[in-house]
């Protein structure tokens, strides 16, 4: 079995046994592989190992491996930072966008999704840690905000993202995705139709599955190391 082959099985261990604690059904958390930086050719390793749903956080990047890949059946999902000008790409291209943090980006984007398409599943990352060098929405406005997103039409809103401040501390981690969990919860009861907690990347997705993510955002665990220098700059 190859190298990525094998750290799916890992992580989807690593997943059945958080679910399997926190009391959750098996199928209750979905693993996106987030494959940015990575070539088109570990993302064919890991769909033939039965990985179909792939994260990518730069446009031109994701462009080009999706075209490369384009005889695979993969749902792509965006997941990095958006600038407006690129909406139109992203509304072409992707099924789900997890980093919609204003309305004038979930506007462009609904506007821009094809017709012939079903609606974009969206999250709205919401800035948990409250760092200021962080995207997200500030939770305080995040319910407000993701009732307007949900009345787009080109949208589906699905949930709220989160990207907490980085801790080795489980109880730590816990108690920031315990804060979005609740804000879901707030929305659910406030009438949004929403089923997604996107939370959780390869150093933290027990605690993320302990407190109910939907989806884990798994990258360096499955793909190996990125470097420093392609990470950082936006392409
Ligand atoms: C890169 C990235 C991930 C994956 O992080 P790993 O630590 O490599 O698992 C998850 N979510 C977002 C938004 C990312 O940009």
């Amino acid at each position: 079995m190859g190298a990525i082959a094998e750290a799916l099985q890992d992580i989807h261990r690593r997943i059945d046994d958080a679910l399997a604690a926190a009391g959750r059904p098996a199928t209750a958390t979905r693993l996106l592989a987030v494959s940015k930086t990575f070539p088109a050719e570990a993302i064919r390793a890991a769909h033939t190992a039965g990985q179909t749903a792939f994260g990518e956080s730069y446009v031109q990047e994701a462009l080009a491996k999706i075209a490369q890949l384009a005889e695979h059946e993969l749902e792509w999902h965006f997941i990095g930072p958006i600038q407006s000008n690129k909406t139109r790409p992203i509304a072409e291209h992707f099924a789900w966008v997890h980093s919609v943090d204003r309305f004038k980006i979930a506007e462009r984007l609904s506007a821009a999704r094809p017709a012939e398409l079903p609606p974009l599943n969206v999250c709205l990352q919401v800035n948990i840690g409250g760092e200021a060098s962080k995207g997200g929405a500030m939770p305080a406005e995040a319910i407000a905000l993701a009732a307007r997103i949900a009345a787009l039409p080109g949208l589906k809103l699905r949930g709220f993202m989160t990207i907490p401040r980085p801790t080795e501390d489980t109880q730590a981690q816990r108690a920031q995705f315990r804060q979005l969990r609740v804000l879901f919860e707030q929305a659910r009861a406030a009438g949004l139709a929403i089923d997604t907690l996107s939370m959780g990347m390869s150093d933290d997705l027990e605690a993320a599955i302990m407190e109910g993510a939907t989806i884990v955002r798994v990258g360096s665990a499955i793909f190996g190391a990125r470097s420093k220098t392609t990470t950082e700059g936006q392409p």
